[in-house]
């Protein structure tokens, strides 16, 4: 299996251990998660020379690399606080749902989670209603496999 290079890998740990502390939430409690995604992370940043998410299927990945939704931190990280590859949680592992639109999948799949950090994070919040991949149009999208 290819492993990202180390310069890319140290760059993905020092950029999410900032922006969780930025954002008020922590990481997996189980590490291997947060590996595995960081990993991700860092290997897209040598196939594309920026961090998009790993958790998501993308037709054209160097098309999607030219938008700005899917690069870390999301779009749906900065609006409502929400990582659907479990990188940014709360200590008990869970996403933060309490933001995001009724009939999100987030919301079905792990009901509404508070934030326990609701002055941080949330930079594009003002674009709640306005989040540029609307339902039904997102990359397939699943949380990481170990
Ligand atoms: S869902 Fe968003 S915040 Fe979470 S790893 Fe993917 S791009 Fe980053």
């Amino acid at each position: 299996m290819a492993e990202p290079t180390q310069v890319n890998l140290d760059k993905m740990w020092k950029y999410v251990k900032g922006f969780a502390e930025k954002s008020g939430t922590t990481m997996h409690p189980t590490p291997a998660v947060t590996e595995a995604v960081v990993k991700g992370l860092a290997m897209h940043m040598d196939e594309l020379g920026k961090p998009l998410c790993p958790c998501n299927f993308y037709k054209d990945k160097q098309a999607e690399a030219k938008l700005r939704r899917w690069m870390c931190a999301c779009d749906e990280m900065q609006i409502y606080k929400y990582c659907h590859c479990l990188l940014f949680v709360r200590e008990d592992g869970l996403p933060i749902t309490e933001y995001l639109p009724e009939g999100h999948e987030g919301r079905e799949i792990y009901g509404t989670v508070t934030d326990p950090t609701p002055d941080k994070g949330r930079a594009l919040k003002h674009k709640a209603l306005a989040v540029s991949t609307p339902l039904g149009e997102t990359p397939e999208s699943s949380t990481p496999t170990l």
